[in-house]
């Protein structure tokens, strides 16, 4: 996994987890708080309204008690009363129906409605003729059908009771009052009686038509208890109900609400925690998300960094921070730069190996070839030479078996026999002394003897060595030589050796009637020295090989002019051993020149 991605993993465990903790504890407290909060108002309005029901009604008794007691009703005329009573309902709009007087025997002597009757077994009439002030219980009046009460109270001349004073007193005025509490959309209030009768509800035609004493805060508050509770009443409906008792009337105030409704700050504290939490987790992304990535792209330029360096294409990394990494950036550049340096180094030294080897291999295959061509020169080398020392041994054999053989053999055929055995002899030596003159100037000993030399000399020396070949094959030699010419510092005798055998090939190499010059010209430091000949010449492409041993243009050549092709390797040799190169130039059919310079002595 990336670092980025761990990272961001990381911040979000030790932040999530503990901010998880966090909401989940205060939506726990929250919710608590919410919640006690929600039902002590509840149960505080219950009972403010359950004490302003209490209020009302006492100021109803309290009107009751007064005017019993004021001599308007007692003493003054009817009428007068009656007059009274008008403003009095007047004042008090709405909440008295009717007022009116009873004597002891229940008979109504006196209503401001001009009603008549006689009440006498009416609880209320005779409660209050025993001296309270009573409040019946709620009934539908006979003349609206709407819910009231009628409360009475003791009329008293000089001490005793003379009459019942009685009013019908309408309810509409008290509902009022308890339907200002907040019961939201769904709720409900009413009151019951002790035997769970509706007598207040906002729908008016439920009032003492509907018994409601299956439900759970109805039963509870006929047992006079006071409380709040969440329950399902008696609709189905799961309801938080607050229940307050009023016993001077044994009536009960109950208040339900809708259970979601109630509790709907629950749901917005959930909704505002779940918004809270994803804020922040949001949040939380967003800095692990940055933050990592402040971290992380160092080390990615490190690693890119890396990879550059390992492909040879490294660029220093720009240092972005201060930190650490910005540190171990920069060390990462010098130490990259470091690296490179040694790589360019160890680059250059592998190359200079490699052009090293390269011509270490090159020499090695040419001394494979040179091995190779002196192991073919080996095997032609021996070829040749036993080929060179059979041929005269053989005719030495026959010429020494005819002499012996022959016990009287003429003198002439004898010196002849002799003569072949002796020249043979001679070729033989002569051959030996090539190879080893050779060996002795490849060995690189041969010793040179220097001293001022005249060409002159050593060309008349060699000129009377190879004249007779000369006369005998019909080809002129010229030797053009100026007198004046200047001495080389040479060995005399190699010197001999190299013109006899240059003046050997041509004559070899050139049939009869044609001629060979010898010359020689002088510069500030040297004296050239040439053979020209008008023989068969060479091609082009042999004249680099005629100086190699035992090589010959035309390998028959051997049996017909004799040589073994040492001559022109020995000669060479000889010129190297004075710091100079046979030249040559050729073409067949054209003869062909060789020449080289000697140092002036
Ligand atoms: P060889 O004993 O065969 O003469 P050399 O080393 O002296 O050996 O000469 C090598 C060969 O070079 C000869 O065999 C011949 O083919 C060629 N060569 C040398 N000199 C001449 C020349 N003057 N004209 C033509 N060919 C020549």
């Amino acid at each position: 996994m990336r670092i980025r991605s761990e990272l961001i993993i990381f911040f979000l465990v030790i932040s999530v987890l503990p901010l998880s903790a966090v909401v989940y504890i205060s939506y726990n407290y929250s919710e608590g708080a919410i919640r006690d909060s929600v039902r002590a108002t509840l149960s505080g309005a219950t009972e403010n309204t359950g004490n302003a029901i209490e209020n009302w009604m006492d100021a109803r008794k309290d009107d009751i008690r007064v005017i019993s007691q004021l001599n308007v009703a007692v003493e003054s005329p009817k009428e007068q009363f009656k007059d009274y009573i008008k403003i009095f309902e007047n004042e008090h709009q709405g909440v008295y129906r009717e007022f009116y007087m009873l004597d002891p025997s229940g008979n109504i002597t006196f209503s401001d409605i001009d009603r008549t009757g006689n009440e006498g077994q009416k609880s209320y009439f005779q409660e209050a003729l025993r001296g309270n002030i009573y409040v019946s219980d709620v009934s539908l009046s006979n003349i609206s059908d709407t819910p009231e009460i009628i409360i009475t109270g003791p009329v008293r001349k000089n001490g005793e009771t003379v009459g019942v004073l009685a009013a019908r007193v309408s309810l509409e005025n008290l509902y009022r009052i308890i339907e200002k509490i907040d019961i939201g959309k769904s709720g409900e209030v009413f009151i019951v009686n002790q035997d769970g009768d509706i007598i207040f509800h906002k729908n008016r035609s439920r009032i003492l038509q509907e018994n409601i004493n299956n439900n759970f805060a109805v039963k509870e508050v006929t047992y006079e208890k006071n409380g709040i509770n969440e329950y399902v009443n008696y609709k189905g409906q799961k309801v938080l109900g607050s229940y307050y008792w009023l016993p001077l009337y044994r009536w009960g105030l109950i208040v339900e609400k809708n259970i979601d409704e109630a509790y709907v700050g629950v749901l917005i504290l959930g909704k505002v925690m779940v918004a809270i939490s994803l804020f922040a987790v949001m949040g939380v992304v967003f800095f692990a998300v940055v933050i990592s990535g402040n971290i992380t792209r160092p080390i990615k330029s490190l690693e890119e960094g890396s990879m550059g360096l390992l492909r040879g294409n490294f660029k220093p990394i720009p240092v972005t921070s201060v930190n650490e990494i910005g540190r171990l950036t920069e060390l990462f550049n010098s130490m990259a730069g470091e690296l490179l340096e040694i790589r360019k180094k160890l680059e250059a030294k592998i190359e200079l190996a490699n052009k090293d080897l390269e011509e270490k291999n090159k020499e090695l295959t040419c001394a494979n070839e040179e091995l190779k061509k002196l192991d073919e020169l080996k095997s032609d080398f021996l070829s040749l030479v036993s080929h060179e020392l059979k041929t005269p041994l053989s005719s030495m054999k026959i010429s020494a078996e005819h002499l012996e053989s022959e016990e009287n053999i003429d003198n002439a055929t004898r010196k002849e026999l002799l003569s072949i055995i002796i020249r043979n002899i001679d070729r033989q030596t002569r051959l030996i002394n090539d190879i080893l003159d050779l060996s002795k100037i490849e060995a690189g000993k041969t010793e040179l003897h220097l001293e001022n030399v005249s060409i002159r000399e050593i060309a008349d020396a060699s000129f009377e060595n190879i004249k007779q070949i000369a006369n005998k094959k019909n080809i002129s030699i010229i030797l053009d030589i100026p007198n004046d010419l200047s001495s080389v510092m040479a060995d005399r005798e190699k010197l001999i050796i190299v013109l006899n055998n240059l003046f050997e090939n041509a004559l070899k190499f050139t049939s009869g009637g044609g001629s060979i010059i010898l010359s020689a010209a002088e510069d500030s430091n040297s004296i050239e020295v040439s053979m020209k000949d008008t023989g068969i010449g060479m091609e082009k492409e042999k004249l680099e090989k005629i100086f190699d041993k035992f090589y010959q243009v035309d390998s028959s050549s051997r049996r017909k002019t004799g040589g073994c092709g040492l001559g022109l390797s020995i000669s060479s040799g000889i010129i190297r051993a004075h710091d100079s190169v046979i030249n040559v130039e050729s073409e067949p059919g054209k003869g062909s020149t060789f020449s080289f310079k000697l140092k002036k002595g």
